[in-house]
């Protein structure tokens, strides 16, 4: 059957079509497209602005993607959209499309939650096989920093969650201290660190001492939360206080005008490997917290959302099971990112596995929690 996706949570406009032509391989990726809000000038996310360009965007990309120039009109099988969380304009638009074609069509569509789509990207590419319940996602994102047990399709327990800002936030708005100005900064702070390692590999740059790093380069840095005496331990993650980090550390330096290129190279190390080090600093110490004989069946370990394209990210994280047996999944980053494969392919294992798909009067979810997909939300059919 052929299967319509598509996913308007946020900025980005992306639909696609997948061949669902055996159950025991891969879906077949038909085509996809993605129309991409230009945020530049904005600082950010413009609610309204994005919910104009889904209305712009959306049927065109449908239409093309359904009449390839060369081929007969195709009519998908099953539609796929994502219902939340996100922002309520955005998500409607997609949500109330989705069920005027699943009417006039006479076929069922699923109202799919982000983040789980997020979650199972990696299951995608190997037809459900892999990663295998239970397993671990680290969910980092624009919106989410998650650490997610998942014992089965709908059962997730969240095991630390952030108490302020998101990981994807927190490094956008950093890099916006450091005179970035791009669509997403992540990829670009990522760059920033890059062109200053490889100047220190060149020898163009030396290597600096932890001490000249804060002293006369840098600025000062400290992860929040380390363990201390009368401190007690906490399962959660904090991003906030590395925003004002940057600021403070750059302002202290006379602002951003003061610094040269090298400066703001080696501002952009310290505080992206500063977050990362929180992150692995807390999912040591959640996991450290868990009955042996749950940690003992995990396998897998998922690591997905915009942050999780990060090829740091992904070192740390192998270096921190480098000693254990556990297999690590890191989705391609064009499946890492907002995509509508990935709620494809999620809609995909809710109607084949539990038999779900949603009723005409589902109201787009801008808040949703994953550890309650089923309960947290009405307009379920088997
Ligand atoms: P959510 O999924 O929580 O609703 P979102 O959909 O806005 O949020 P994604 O599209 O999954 O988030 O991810 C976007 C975030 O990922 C941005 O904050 C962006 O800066 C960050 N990001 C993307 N690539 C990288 C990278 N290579 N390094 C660091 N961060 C990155
Ligand atoms: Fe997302």
């Amino acid at each position: 059957y052929i299967v319509l996706g598509i996913e308007t949570s946020c900025d980005d406009t992306s639909v696609c079509l997948y061949d669902r032509h055996s159950r025991s391989e891969p879906a077949r990726l038909i085509s996809s497209l993605t129309a991409s809000l230009d945020n530049r000038e904005f600082k950010g996310i413009v609610p309204t602005l994005a919910l104009n360009h889904h209305q712009v965007h959306l049927a065109p990309l449908v239409s093309k993607l359904l009449c390839p120039v060369n081929g007969p009109r195709i009519r998908p099988d099953l539609i796929c959209v994502t219902r939340g969380p996100g922002m309520r304009g955005s998500l409607s638009v997609g949500v109330e499309f989705a069920k005027g074609l699943s009417l006039a069509w006479g076929v069922p569509m699923i109202g799919v939650h982000h983040m789980l789509a997020h979650l199972l990207t990696p299951r995608l590419l190997t037809n459900g096989s892999a990663p295998r319940f239970p397993f671990l996602s680290l969910l980092v994102s624009g919106g989410h920093t998650m650490l997610v047990l998942s014992s089965s399709l709908l059962d997730h327990q969240i095991l630390a969650d952030t108490i302020d800002i998101a990981m994807g936030d927190a490094i956008d708005k950093s890099a916006r201290e450091l005179g970035l100005n791009g669509n997403m900064n992540g990829p670009e702070l990522e760059k920033l660190v890059r062109q200053y390692e490889s100047s220190v590999v060149a020898g163009v740059n030396k290597a600096l001492t932890k001490d000249e790093l804060v002293g006369e380069f840098g600025i000062q840095v400290k992860l929040p939360m380390r363990p201390k005496p009368g401190r007690k331990q906490e399962a959660v993650f904090s991003f906030s206080s590395f925003v004002s980090m940057v600021t403070r550390g750059v302002g202290k330096k006379g602002g951003l005008d003061a610094l040269s290129e090298t400066e703001v190279q080696i501002i952009a190390k310290q505080i992206q490997d500063a977050i990362f080090d929180h992150v692995i600093d807390r999912i040591t110490y959640t996991l450290s917290t868990l009955p042996k004989d749950v940690v003992a069946r995990i396998q897998d370990f998922v690591c997905s959302g915009g942050v999780g394209s990060n090829l740091v990210l992904r070192q740390k994280l192998r270096d921190m099971f480098a000693n254990s047996a556990m297999n690590l999944h890191f989705p391609p980053p064009e499946l890492c990112t907002d995509n509508a494969r990935m709620i494809a392919w999620t809609g995909i294992e809710l109607w084949e596995t539990e038999g779900l798909h949603s009723s005409y009067d589902i109201m787009p979810t801008a808040k949703w929690r994953i550890d309650n997909i089923l309960g947290d939300v009405d307009g379920w059919l088997r």
